[in-house]
């Protein structure tokens, strides 16, 4: 089916513009539009949101999607936050999350605020 590389809508063959963002379609979307179905899994449970986003950003410069759920930041910071990657990038993940907890970066300066633990 071709599909919007923009807004991923689903069109029928013979369709060669999106009706809603005048893109051209293409025939599959590209890899790593798929990753709605992929299914995620906790690699790693974040003591708060904090490190939760240290993780995240880790993670994803190492092109590794992730989704943090749990609690919402503002809301209860000091909650615990899983960090979900997809299943196939379970093993990936943990490795970079079990070097990035041996060796701690230095801290930021734009986070000199209140220990929130
Ligand atoms: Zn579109």
């Amino acid at each position: 089916m071709p599909y919007c590389p923009k807004c991923r809508a689903e069109y029928v063959y013979g369709v060669r513009y999106c009706l809603d963002c005048d893109e051209a379609v293409v025939e599959a979307l590209p890899e790593e539009a798929k990753t709605a179905n992929v299914k995620f899994v906790t690699a790693f449970q974040a003591r708060h949101v904090m490190e939760a986003h240290l993780i995240q950003g880790i993670l994803e410069a190492e092109g590794i999607p992730c989704l943090l759920v749990g609690a919402r930041e503002g809301v209860y910071p000091q909650l615990p936050v899983f960090i979900q990657v997809p299943e196939d990038r379970l093993e990936e993940a943990q490795q970079l999350i079990e070097e990035v907890r041996e060796s701690p970066p230095p801290p930021d300066p734009d986070l000199q605020d209140e220990p929130i633990f």
